[in-house]
């Protein structure tokens, strides 16, 4: 009777438990965060496949795609840092942060949270107060109520104290406030201002976009070759450009400066366009001159690292106007402090183009990034919905609507507008899928993901199962 006993629970043990467990897990995975309209659409239609396995292996293969970059960077942002790692510009800022009775704790953690060595960084008039206002507020919102990054403002004239007051007041990071001296937004000595007036006053004539002002040239001078030498960057890695009356549609529940820093991106978007030929005539001509000088900042064309040709159709020969809008841009201060960075800077800025021409910082960092970054260095924030200017960048990725709380309108979306938007170049030459730049921290579960795809295959009680074998197939 005991032996009996004791086999029949060895037995138990050694198949009936782990399957009951295996079989639990499963079902958890399987239903675990299902939001209750899915669950209801999923009981409607209960129906026999019409698609084939080899459908339901590929969808489960992006699904487990996508949900390993998640996975990877949920266990990353919750890893423990070293103290003695911690950099002390970061606990200086915290200090000063409970100085102003600022909790440096996020709502979710009762440990101080590390912040990254970053800021957002503003440059603005006194006149984009209102403007300014609402980015700050939606930025607040979406993101930066739980991690209180600081706040760089930046003006060519001295910012008035109802700018600063009414901006500090929405901030939840601490604020600085500092001027743009001459040397970075006068005229350098080499530039003939008589000529620069005439070329402007032309471009006037030709109803090119800002094609006669003179302060949005010294401006887009100042953001492809200075503000990242501003002292009051000094101290920090990364930045996040902001500027008035943009959009952020969708919350960021995850910390994009440190996923930044961990996979070592240096450069970031969420829109793409293309450049007005009439305002870059010899930009193209310019650059390939540096590439010819100094072969040893560039990424050789015929590298695999290479994205020469997302911007160029004929390795090198032509530009094709493809540039990240630099509105948004998140990006790695290092990089371009880099000599690298500096030296093609310096090399244009020396043929007077950014006054002559009109220069824009968004064709700049581009061909900057596709020359001298490598693929793994960039990075498409797919998952964050943003708008500037009648220009939507909103996710459509249907496994994840449901629970994104975005409130843009995919439709809108210009990603896929070849017309106007070089994204989809982007994701052809990288060879990414949009499911895999999911960062969300909640992904749907696979019943979720698979119910998207129209996949509503088999009885509730052999899903698990199937499934479970694609799984570790595709993970195998
Ligand atoms: P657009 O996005 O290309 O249409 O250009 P914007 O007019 O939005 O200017 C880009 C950024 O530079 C915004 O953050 C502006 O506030 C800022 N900006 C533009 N011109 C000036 C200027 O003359 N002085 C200062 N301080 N900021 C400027
Ligand atoms: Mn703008």
């Amino acid at each position: 009777m005991v032996a009996a006993a004791r086999s029949g629970n060895t037995i138990f043990r050694r198949f009936a438990l782990p399957f009951l467990l295996v079989f639990l897990f499963v079902w958890f995975l399987y239903n675990f965060n299902t939001p209750p309209v899915v669950q209801n659409v999923e009981k409607a239609a209960i129906s026999i496949p019409e698609q084939s396995i080899e459908t339901l292996t590929t969808t489960v293969t992006d699904y487990v795609m996508a949900t390993r970059t998640i996975t990877e960077m949920i266990v990353e942002t919750t890893t423990s840092v070293d103290v003695e790692q911690q950099e002390e510009v970061v606990l200086t800022n915290n200090k000063k942060l409970e100085q102003k009775g600022i909790s440096t704790a996020t709502s979710n953690d009762e440990e101080p949270y590390q912040r990254e060595k970053a800021c957002f960084v503003i440059l603005a008039r006194n006149t984009d107060r209102a403007g300014i206002r609402s980015a700050i507020q939606m930025i607040e919102d979406r993101f930066n109520h739980k991690y209180h990054y600081p706040y760089v403002f930046l003006n060519d004239v001295p910012f008035h104290q109802d700018f600063i007051d009414y901006t500090t007041a929405l901030a939840s990071g601490e604020t600085f406030y500092g001027l743009v001296e001459e040397d970075m937004w006068g005229y350098p000595d080499w530039v003939d201002q008589d000529k620069a007036w005439e070329l402007r006053d032309k471009m006037g004539e030709l109803d090119i976009p800002y094609g006669d002002s003179e302060s949005y040239r010294h401006m887009c001078r100042f953001q492809s070759g200075f503000f990242f030498r501003h002292p009051l960057l000094d101290n920090y890695d990364y930045y996040w450009r902001v500027e008035p009356d943009i959009h952020f549609t969708c919350d960021i529940d995850y910390d994009p400066f440190r996923f930044m820093r961990e996979n070592d991106l240096k450069y970031s978007f969420t829109i793409t366009l293309l450049e007005f030929e009439e305002t870059i005539e010899t930009l193209w001509d310019t650059t390939k001159e540096f590439i010819k000088k100094y072969p040893e900042y560039i990424i050789p064309f015929n590298s695999s690292d290479s994205f020469i040709s997302w911007i160029s159709p004929d390795n090198g020969e032509s530009y094709n106007l493809c540039h990240f809008w630099s509105n948004f841009e998140i990006g790695s201060l290092n990089w371009l402090r880099s000599d690298a960075y500096l030296t093609f800077f310096n090399h244009l800025d020396k043929t007077g183009g950014f006054f002559y021409e009109r220069w824009g910082d968004a064709p700049v960092h581009s061909i900057a990034a596709a020359l001298m970054l490598r693929k793994s260095e960039m990075h498409f924030f797919y998952d964050m919905g943003y708008f500037h200017d009648h220009v939507t960048h909103c996710p459509d990725e249907p496994a994840w609507l449901p629970i994104e709380k975005c409130s843009c309108d995919p439709a809108d979306s210009i990603d896929d507008d070849r017309l106007y938007s070089c994204t989809a170049e982007w994701l052809d030459v990288l060879e990414r899928k949009r499911t895999t730049l999911l960062l969300h921290n909640e992904f749907p579960s696979l019943r979720t993901f698979l119910t998207s795809k129209g996949l509503n295959l088999f009885t509730a009680n052999l899903h698990p199962i199937i499934i479970l074998s694609f799984v570790l197939q595709t993970r195998a």
